[in-house]
């Protein structure tokens, strides 16, 4: 669609926080919002969230809420005062999107929906509200006469001059999804933004494995257990894979084994495989074995520790007998597991880093350039999956709206 005339808003990426954001400025009555998206879609990274249990958000009470985007909980607590969990199921019913929360707190669609309908019904109200949306139009950076934008079926580069301007052009992993973190340079070149590097987070982590371990044991789920990494733990479902770790408790821990990396390699992480029996009852259990049993046997018929925990625990303590009851019993507490690294950022779940907040006003404009804000996960905070990624962004876009609606009624047209 060519370009009639300048958009008094421009929102760049058509990810959540950027069509949330072109939603409630539409809605507060604000005329000629565009949306410009590289992709030949909008919400691709949406659509991706949904395949593996699309959690919209969490269920847990707002005071919980707020820590779980740790060292931004404050700021955080704002824009969840502004537009949080409630305001989010609210915003899906009204688009015709039912929701419940799980038995783990987190908010899912109902079956009957998939993602895919809640992002059409989100486009179509976007359309009725008279919101632009241009797909295949890349923003490249700023130029002479405002937003320099290319074309991509064309390859025609043009420029708009908006009154104000959103980047919501997410973070930096899954860049098939249209998120590749391109921006970062064109920011600290155009701006001399002081950006913060990327780094994976809620991902995966590698373990030297012997190549015994790799053959014999492959992938394998250790159910109910627990990990602890410094003073933080997450219990859960943790999948031994070939490379090292996956699951949600690793994903939760990210954030704690990366500071434990900058520091060492192997990073300390210990998996506890009783979190619901003490110390002692491990022991205890492990003393009362019948003498002349072997090791698998003990372990299946005192702590239900089947397959394939024999060899996890000859992997890591490789001399440890049954003989030694007290030194198993606290190797079955806090097993330690050398992690050498985080799984590569193209793979995870979300990242760390981008635009830091010291960057940002507290509408969530840039300093460095007056009436341009910024939502989403380009913005440098971290959050556990379980739905607190999506109602982060969504939270961001919306105050970002905010800000930018008081921006255009205190800036002369
Ligand atoms: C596998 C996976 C599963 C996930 N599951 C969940 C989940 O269940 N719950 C949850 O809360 N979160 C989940 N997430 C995270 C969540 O999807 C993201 O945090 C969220 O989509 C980020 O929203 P955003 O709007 O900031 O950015 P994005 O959704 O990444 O959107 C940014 C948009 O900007 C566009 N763009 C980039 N550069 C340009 C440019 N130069 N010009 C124009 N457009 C540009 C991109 O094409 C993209 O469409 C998951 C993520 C992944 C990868």
């Amino acid at each position: 669609m060519p370009m009639q005339q300048h958009p008094s808003v421009a929102i760049i990426g058509g990810g959540p926080a950027g069509l949330l954001a072109a939603q409630r400025l539409a809605e507060a009555g604000v005329q000629g919002v565009a949306v410009f998206e590289a992709q030949a879609t909008a919400g691709r990274k949406f659509l991706v969230a949904g395949h593996g249990g699309f959690n919209l958000t969490n269920g847990e009470a707002v005071a919980a809420f707020g820590p779980r985007y740790g060292h931004r909980q404050q700021a955080f607590e704002q824009y969840l005062g502004h537009f949080g969990p409630d305001a989010l199921r609210r915003w899906a019913s009204d688009l015709g999107i039912a929701t419940y929360v799980g038995s783990s707190g987190r908010v899912f669609p109902t079956d009957e929906h998939k993602p895919a309908h809640l992002l059409r019904a989100w486009l179509q109200r976007l359309e009725h509200l008279g919101v632009q949306l241009y797909i295949r139009h890349r923003w490249l950076g700023f130029g002479p006469d405002g937003l320099l934008l290319r074309d991509e079926r064309t390859g025609t580069e043009f420029s708009v001059a908006p009154r104000a301007t959103l980047l919501a052009l997410g973070g930096a992993s899954w860049s098939k999804t249209g998120s590749d973190g391109q921006w970062l340079p064109v920011l600290e070149q155009s701006l001399g933004l002081q950006s913060v590097p990327f780094r994976p987070s809620n991902c995966g982590v590698e373990v030297a494995w012997s190549a015994f371990f790799r053959e014999k044991v492959g992938r394998a789920p250790l159910k109910n257990v627990a990990l602890s990494c410094g003073n933080q733990e997450a219990r859960g479902e943790v999948m031994l894979t070939e490379y090292g770790l996956e699951g949600t408790p690793v994903y939760a821990l990210t954030p704690a084994i990366r500071q434990a990396l900058d520091i060492q390699s192997p990073a300390p992480l210990l998996l506890i495989l009783k979190p619901d029996l003490g110390p002692a009852e491990v022991l205890k259990r492990l003393q009362q074995a019948r003498r002349g049993r072997s090791l698998p046997d003990v372990l299946r018929q005192t702590l239900k520790l089947g397959a394939p925990l024999p060899t996890l625990l000859r992997e890591v303590a490789p001399t440890v007998t049954l003989a030694e009851t007290a030194q198993l019993a606290s190797l079955i507490q806090a097993l330690p597991l050398p992690v050498v690294a985080l799984r590569p950022l193209e793979e995870a779940i979300s990242t760390a880093g981008g635009v830091p907040f010291e960057e940002v006003d507290e509408h969530l404009m840039l300093l460095r350039r007056p009436g341009v804000f910024v939502a989403g996960e380009m913005l440098d905070w971290e959050a556990p999956t379980g739905g607190y990624l999506l109602q982060g962004c969504f939270s961001t876009g919306a105050w970002a709206a905010k800000g930018i609606a008081q921006w255009l009624q205190h800036t002369a047209p």
